[in-house]
Parts: structure tokens; sequence; C-alpha cells
């Protein structure tokens, strides 16, 4: 961690900055020594060219981080490491979603991710936290193909948002990494958003490893959003790697693997390994978020014991499975494809009632009416036979029904 991480998070005083220097070899020009303490270019100039002192009171303007910080990327944005997914919040009311983002702030909780896709919940968020704006980061993204919609969407993200700027603005999960000149004018909308002001970094999320690798490649990413968890591939982890060394940030979604991870402490101890990762944790419920702002003050560490809850997950869920991320939908045949395509694990790894309702066996009988068009196949970024899936959940669900045990 760097000095500022450490001096913002609490963990050392100011007066450490000596001792942090120290350990670095003291032939190191001033301006080096800035990069290690993590300083950036205006702080960097203030302490060079000012004093301690004068850092100290520039740093002491700045929000203070409860908890384990995290730097995403060359952004400076530094928060702990609790992002909220609000995704869900969109199945709550407008009050209920206020007392989950004001307790998630009042505990420390600065970094809020949404979407234009997420129906309200940019409003919930407008609703909830417009008084506090400037002490929170907004990440939110756009989905669209055309110059035009990318204004259409920002403008309402804006206005939905209560706000008149967005701190990280991402293209939602692309089919092709936008870039100058590709054609789309969509890179171009951005860097022009920028620059009147109305967003502040550039950042993209993507399920597909291809893209994801494409925009780390190609230097135009603040920020990459990506699905992170222990059941990630070498693959995966490399890519967290990459944003660490291309000094962009890593925004962890899927944290919990849609529901099918249901150990917080062991996924929470997991993320904790890697520096440069930020996740962000989708919740619905008080309860949920009180677990994850428990671990705040108190992070878990990785025992013997939650790396064998991990390691059990492994291989319970190793292979292909679905992840519920929804890219496959709509469904012409009216299919909740995300639920139902992982249905088994779903019955075995969460509370199965709710699954098994009249409601949950009307949505599973809904395979009987699969057109088998290839449509969720062909969309689903991790190459599934989604329509083998579904049978295949639907048999084991009907056996289920039948009395087989879970
Ligand atoms: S193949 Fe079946 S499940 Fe998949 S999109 Fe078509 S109708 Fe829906
Ligand atoms: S089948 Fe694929 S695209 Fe559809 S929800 Fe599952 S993982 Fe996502």
């Amino acid at each position: 961690m760097t000095f500022k991480e450490l001096y913002l998070s609490g963990q050392i005083p100011f007066e450490e900055i000596d001792r942090y220097i120290s350990r670095w070899n003291r032939s190191d020009d001033e301006r080096t020594l800035a990069k290690y303490l993590g300083l950036n270019a205006d702080e960097e100039d203030v302490w060079i060219d000012d004093s301690d002192e004068a850092l100290k009171e520039m740093l002491d303007k700045r929000e203070r981080v409860a908890g384990t910080p995290v730097t995403l990327g060359k952004t400076d944005i530094i928060i702990n490491k609790n992002g909220f997914g609000a995704l869900p919040i969109q199945r709550i009311s407008f009050d209920d979603a206020k007392v989950l983002l004001r307790k998630a702030y009042d505990a420390g909780v600065r970094f809020f991710d949404t979407a234009r896709f997420y129906t309200d919940s940019e409003e919930k968020i407008g609703y909830a936290l417009s008084d506090v704006r400037e002490h929170i980061y907004i990440a939110t993204k756009t989905a669209v193909t055309t110059a035009e919609g990318f204004w259409k969407d920002l403008e309402t993200s804006l206005h939905n948002l209560k706000t008149d700027y967005v701190d990280i603005y991402q293209f939602h999960n692309p089919a092709v990494c936008p870039k100058p000149g590709d054609g789309s004018g969509l890179y171009e909308a951005m860097l022009e958003a920028k620059e009147q002001g109305k967003i502040r970094f550039i950042g993209i999320t993507n399920h597909r490893m291809s893209i994801a690798e494409e925009a780390i490649e190609s230097g135009l990413y603040d920020t990459l959003q990506f699905p992170f968890n222990y059941l990630s591939t070498e693959r995966e982890i490399a890519l967290a790697k990459a944003c660490a060394e291309h000094k962009m940030g890593f925004i962890a979604m899927k944290g919990l693997s849609g529901g099918l991870l249901t150990n917080s402490a062991a996924i929470y101890a997991y993320m904790a390994q890697f520096e440069n990762v930020l996740p962000i944790w989708g919740v619905q419920k008080e309860s949920e978020l009180d677990e994850f702002l428990s671990y705040i003050g108190n992070p878990p560490e990785l025992t013997d014991e939650l790396k064998a809850v991990i390691e059990k997950d492994q291989k319970e869920l190793a292979g292909e499975f679905c992840r519920g991320c929804g890219y496959c939908m709509p469904c012409p045949a009216g299919i909740e494809i995300n639920n139902c395509a992982r249905m088994s694990l779903l019955l075995r790894r969460s509370p199965s009632a709710r699954y098994l309702s009249p409601e949950g066996q009307a949505k599973m009988k809904k395979i009987e009416d699969c057109l088998h068009c290839g449509h969720c196949k062909s969309m689903c970024p991790y190459g599934l036979d989604t329509p083998k899936l579904l049978e295949e959940n639907y048999k084991d669900y009907k056996e289920v029904l039948a009395g087989k045990r879970l």
C-alpha cells in the first residue's frame, strides 16, 4: 500500500512519511519518491515546491477511507474495498433503497455502481445520496451503440442521479471494444463528455475475456469491470494483474457469482488478496449489507476454515455452469434463462422454497416452450450450450418435485 492510502485510511500518522521515504534508496529524486508515496501531480508539486505541512493540509481535505483502501489505477479514486453494486435495488421501493444506500454511506461506503440499464437504480441513488454527492464516487454505464444514443443516455443518467458529472462512465458489456476511429463515434463521445466535464474517467465492463484483454492492451480505459471471485480461472486472475500493471482500476462484479457463493467472509477474504481489486457487492436486503459492512472494521482473514470453504465450492462448481448474467435475454419464448439454466445449483446452494413454489414451477415449465432459435447460445459470453443446459436443469427440477432429495 502507498503512504497516501495508509494515511487516508488512518493506518499511519502523517509523520510516518519520513520513515516511509527512508525505505527507498535515498538517491531517488523527489519526483520518483512522490510516485512511491502515491501522490498525484498536484500533491507532488505541493510537496516538492512547498513543504510536508502543505501536503498534509492538502491530504486532509480529501475524503477519509474507512477500512482497507484501494486505488482505482491512475484515477486517484481511493475508496475502501466495499463498492455498492446497485443492480438489486431495482427490486425494492425507493424508501427501502434509501435505507440501504444511506446505511452504506454512513458506514463509509463511497463507491456506487449503477447502470442506465438497471431501470430505476440511478434514480434511487439520486434520491438517496444527492445531498452527499461531493463525498461519493458514482460509476454508471451505457449499453448504446451510437453516439446519438450515448448523449441521450448520459443526459438521462445525470438527470436521474441528480448530478452534473459521473465519476466513471462505462461502456456496458459492448460486443466490441470501442476505439477512436472505429466508425461508431462512441469513444469520441466519451472524450467529448470528458472535455465538457460531464464524466471524469472512462471505463468498460465486460463478460468476454477477449474484449477485456483488448481494452487493457488498448490503453484507452481507466477502469475495467469484470466478473471476479474465487471461481475465476487463471486467465481471469491474470486480467486483474494486468490491470495493476497497466495502471487501470479493476472493479470486480459477481463476487458472489449471482448468488451461488454464499459465504461472504470467504469471498471477502479471497478478494482482499488482490490489492488493486475493488469488489462491488450487489445487495438487496439489509442483512446482506450488514454482513459486508461488518467487514469494514473487521476484515475476515483467509483462515484454513475459509480456505476449505473455497476449495469445496471450487470443486462443486468446476466446469461449465450458468453465471446468471442474463446477457442471453430476453428469450422469445419468455424463459427466465438466467435462473432456469442454473436451477439445479440454486436449489442446492440457496433456500429452495421460492424456486419450488407454484410461481417457480410455472417459470420452469416455460422451458417446454423453447423454440430452439439458438439466440441464447449465440449470446452467452461463456460459450454455454444454453438450450441443453435448460433441458438438463428442467429434468433435474422435475425429479426434485417428484421427491428426489436435494
Ligand atoms: S433457444 Fe430457447 S431458450 Fe434460447 S433464446 Fe431461443 S427460445 Fe429462448
Ligand atoms: S446462459 Fe450464459 S448468457 Fe445466459 S445467463 Fe447463463 S451465463 Fe449468462
